[in-house]
């Protein structure tokens, strides 16, 4: 019988004062807990009941555990979503996971509204500081392991949204996967900008922190300086982002010294690769190391990290979590032994139950317990993971493998790139090309040619982008990475064709 919502709960059993959220405003757990008592109070009330599907929309703010907490109490399935989606993209997810009840954040509502306006679905608007009438549920609905506690929508390897279903005992789990290799106890304060909508703002930081009895600052929308500010302020120990955060916190300009940071031991990123020079100027500014590791949605977020307590290997996103166990395949399926890079496939407690009303695309994606990624990587003699690429962003340039990854890890230590995304735009003789999408620091004087003969100085000349391209931003996702995807090849092309 599980719930995260009774690991959170038990702590303002234990330890009601105790700060549960700390910025922008303060949350002790007996707040917290008496908020999602009425939140369950009210959607049982409303005729929701166990496992039926609630979809919840809400930034990364205080009122976010308060409902989520509430829902999972009331034992709903819940369904959270990018805040930023269309009616268009709700409407999916209502009509795919059957939702009985859909509650939005005010500010980011009218999209879910006129989308459970269309169905004829209830949806509730919440406005800060609401409260809902009703009788507070004080005990817990109690989930078998097996229950469906959550629904994330993702592409996994392939083709349209699809619903990886995530057990109540897959959100526990990660939990204590993370916890022991984090040393996370009840005195962390534990900050991050990342989307909380998202499996890794969600299950891996927020369910982490709040079932360790650590406390919780949250900075939106993020902003480098804030969260400088708010390090200071609320005496981080620490942080969680994805590399694109970190870049932008490394460009903020004040007058802080190393020792303004010294409550900081720990940085976690995750979600996509993180420059070995991001990790080393990090190091520098902030006197504290990045950890990386690796997860998918489909892996409840969790699969490796570079653990505290064994050696790390920046560069490698470490060896598989307690519990998780990693392989590596060849196309044909035969396990691939240490250095020979191939499909990563990840097995263990965290990994989703399937794809919700998807046989065919779990039958394709989860075989016999173990999860096909569509991730390239390789382990190394002691087990540590690296991620090359993701099998479609591999280049094949005239018969040789050329991975972004590595290419643009070159790039980075490049002084006037500030961000790069490599990939492969069709070509008439190699039948792919090397191109580079760079933003470059203001007051740049890098041209293409400068830097395709620093490159040269640093890679196969295979491996050199053919084609640059300097924009003002990349196209970023709802986490801060990279859309690799959203890169206008065509453009890349024409300057290709001269
Ligand atoms: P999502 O389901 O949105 O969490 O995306 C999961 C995908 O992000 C993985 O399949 C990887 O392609 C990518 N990813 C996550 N963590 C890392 C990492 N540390 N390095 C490289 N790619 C990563």
């Amino acid at each position: 019988m599980v719930n995260i919502a009774a690991d959170v709960w038990a702590h303002a059993d234990v330890e009601p004062g105790r700060v549960a959220i700390r910025s922008p405003r303060t949350i002790t757990y007996r707040e917290l807990r008496q908020a999602n008592e009425r939140v369950a109070g009210a959607v049982r009330g409303a005729g929701v009941r166990p496992l039926d599907r609630v979809l919840f929309i809400a930034p990364s703010i205080p009122e976010f555990p308060e409902i989520y907490y509430g829902l999972h109490a009331a034992g709903a399935t819940v369904i959270t979503m990018n805040t930023m989606a269309t009616p268009a993209e709700i409407g999916y997810v209502l009509d795919d996971a059957g939702v009985a009840l859909v509650i939005a954040w005010h500010d980011c509502a009218a999209s879910a509204v006129a989308a459970a306006k269309e169905r004829g679905l209830p949806c509730w608007r919440v406005e800060p500081g609401f409260a809902f009438d009703a009788e507070p549920l004080r005990d817990v609905h109690q989930h078998e392991s097996d229950d469906t506690a959550l629904i994330l929508y993702t592409s996994g390897t392939t083709g349209r949204p699809k619903g990886a279903e995530l057990t109540a005992a897959n959100l526990v789990d990660t939990v204590s996967s993370f916890e022991p290799v984090l040393n996370l106890s009840k005195d962390d304060r534990f900050g991050t900008g990342l989307p909380l909508f998202h499996v890794y703002g969600q299950a891996v930081c927020m369910n982490t922190t709040l079932a360790t009895g650590a406390s919780f600052s949250l900075v939106h929308p993020f902003d480098p300086a804030r969260m400088l500010e708010v390090m200071v302020a609320d005496r981080l120990t620490s942080l969680a982002g994805v590399p694109t955060m970190w870049n932008a916190m490394l460009h903020v300009e004040g007058d802080y010294t190393p020792e303004d940071f010294s409550a900081l031991r720990m940085a976690t990123s995750g979600g996509a690769s993180l420059p070995v020079e991001v990790i080393r100027a990090f190091n520098e500014r902030f006197a504290c190391t990045i950890l990386e590791g690796y997860g998918l949605t489909e892996s409840t977020g969790a699969a490796t990290f570079n653990d505290l307590n064994r050696p790390q290997k920046a560069g490698t996103v470490g060896p598989p979590l307690p519990g998780t166990r990693i392989e590596i395949r060849d196309s044909e399926g035969n396990t691939l032994g240490p250095g020979e890079p191939g499909e990563v496939f990840i097995a263990g407690p965290t990994v989703m139950k399937g794809y919700w009303n998807r046989p065919d695309a779990t039958a394709a994606d989860l075989r016999d317990g173990w999860l096909r990624t569509g991730d390239i990587g390789s382990l190394d003699e002691d087990g540590y993971l690296s991620i090359v690429d993701r099998v479609k962003d591999l280049i094949i340039r005239g018969g040789y493998n050329v991975y972004p990854r590595e290419v643009e890890e070159v790039l980075y230590e490049h002084p006037e790139i500030v961000e790069v995304a490599v990939v492969g735009i069709p070509d008439p003789h190699y039948g792919e090309e090397v191109a580079a999408v760079a933003v470059l620091s203001e007051g740049a004087t890098a041209t293409p040619e400068t830097i395709r003969a620093w490159a040269k100085e640093r890679l196969s000349a295979y491996k050199v982008p053919h084609v640059f391209a300097f924009v003002d931003a990349l196209p970023k996702g709802a986490t801060g990475k990279i859309l690799k995807r959203a890169i206008d090849r065509d453009a890349l092309r024409s300057i290709a064709t001269g």
